[in-house]
């Protein structure tokens, strides 16, 4: 039979995070699974690569044990100023350090073994026809299905062909990251402010520091080229000169990426149950968009089993439910993300906020849970 000659209970758009972890999830529950992803895998992503232990009981559930792959445990944060004020605080939850390279490849492996069918396409276009859904690729034709999750990221085509409210405006963000080997502590992740933009440092499984970092477009394009920005721009914090002088490139050449928009987006868009960042993106700085991918893609597929197995009586009941919850578990994290991301965007009030949390530092450890949830309690 041809592929898309069959009928799935649920197609996922997008192999991230949240697109692998729901097809781990729906297939421990015997759903038909088709997980179509645009690349393939290995592959590195621009990201900081430290996520919050609020995931581990849950990846646990998904059989992916992090430090057998050689996480990194964080428990500290440094935050500097652009004018070299260095802030240091516990982490109240603590994270990992783990690669998109290898994280993205072990939860794939889990899903194709599974029982998860992988097609590696384009997703163009979907359609909403009477009960079903019928999911266009570009190589591959058309599949029909019960449920699609859109797992599909930040930002594709996909949101203009859906009409999307935030695809509208034009997003100012450019993020770059490159490995790098050098000295660096592993239980830190350190978040150092240049003017324009902030960087993050972690370590990540292979003993290589992650370098993330995010800044205005405006501010990047007066220079030549990233490494003149870097030796202009970041070196004037000392923290990231030493870092950047002391280390050597993992990679040929960094990674990039532009257009990243933090504005808000729905979870549910003509009947599809968005996950990740298709369903809303927080300010990389608050260092928790991948647990909240992890999480959305937990949520979604236990209303989707739910549904499937008749336990949920509509559509209409499927959509409410996710959209609550999601709601619920989401809306104030993002709204704390966009008010810290809005002080950090201005030189002298992130300098300002950050010299007054230089005196109470316990606030620091506050704002991280503000913006972080607490572990996930499997169903
Ligand atoms: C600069 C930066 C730094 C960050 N640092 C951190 C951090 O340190 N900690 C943290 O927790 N979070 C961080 N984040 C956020 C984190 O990277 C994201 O929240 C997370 O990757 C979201 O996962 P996802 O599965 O929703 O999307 P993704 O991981 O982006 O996956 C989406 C997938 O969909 C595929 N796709 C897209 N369109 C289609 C299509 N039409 N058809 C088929 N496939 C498609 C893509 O190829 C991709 O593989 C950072 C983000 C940025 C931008």
């Amino acid at each position: 039979m041809e592929l898309s000659e069959s009928y799935y209970d649920v197609i996922i758009i997008g192999g991230g995070l949240a697109g692998l972890s729901a097809a781990i999830h729906l297939r421990k529950h015997d759903l038909k699974v088709l997980l179509i992803e645009k690349n393939s895998y290995p592959r590195h992503k621009v990201c900081g690569e430290y996520i919050s232990n609020e995931v581990l009981p849950y990846l646990k559930f998904l059989d992916i044990d992090v430090f057998a792959m050689g996480a990194k445990k964080i428990k500290r944060l440094d935050i500097s100023t652009t004018n070299n004020k260095l802030i240091t605080a516990h982490l109240p939850l603590g994270g990992f350090g783990i690669s998109r390279y290898t994280l993205d490849q072990a939860l794939y492996n889990k899903a194709i073994e599974n029982g998860a069918l992988p097609v590696q396409d384009t997703v163009i276009e979907v359609q909403f026809l009477k009960d079903d859904f019928k999911v266009e690729t570009k190589a591959n034709g058309h599949f029909v299905s019960k449920i699609v999750i859109g797992a599909y990221g930040k930002r594709t085509h996909l949101d203009v062909k859906l009409n999307r409210n935030f695809i509208k405006n034009k997003s100012p963000y450019l993020a770059v990251k490159t490995h790098v080997k050098g000295d660096f502590p592993e239980d830190l992740v350190a978040l150092h402010n240049f003017e324009g933009g902030y960087c993050g440092v972690s370590k990540v499984e292979d003993e290589s520091i992650n370098l993330c970092y995010i800044t205005d477009f405006e501010a990047f394009k007066k220079y030549k080229d990233i490494d003149e920005f870097q030796r202009k721009v970041l070196f004037k914090n000392r923290y990231l000169k030493s870092i950047f002088e002391n280390s050597v490139p993992v990679f040929e050449a960094p990674l990039t990426i532009s257009q990243i928009s933090f504005e808000q987006k729905q979870p549910v868009q003509e009947h599809i149950m968005m996950c990740g960042d298709a369903a809303g993106m927080i300010h990389p700085l608050c260092g928790n968009g991948m647990s909240m991918a992890i999480r959305s893609a937990q949520i979604a597929s236990e209303r989707v089993v739910d549904f499937v197995q008749e336990k949920i009586g509509s559509r209409d009941m499927l959509e409410k439910s996710y959209e609550t919850t999601w709601n619920q578990t989401f809306r104030n994290r993002l709204k704390v993300g966009h008010v810290v991301a809005n002080l950090f965007d201005n030189t002298i009030l992130a300098n300002l906020s950050l010299v007054a949390l230089k005196t109470m530092p316990s606030l620091v450890p506050q704002i991280i849970k503000m913006t972080h949830g607490k572990p996930i309690i499997i169903k």
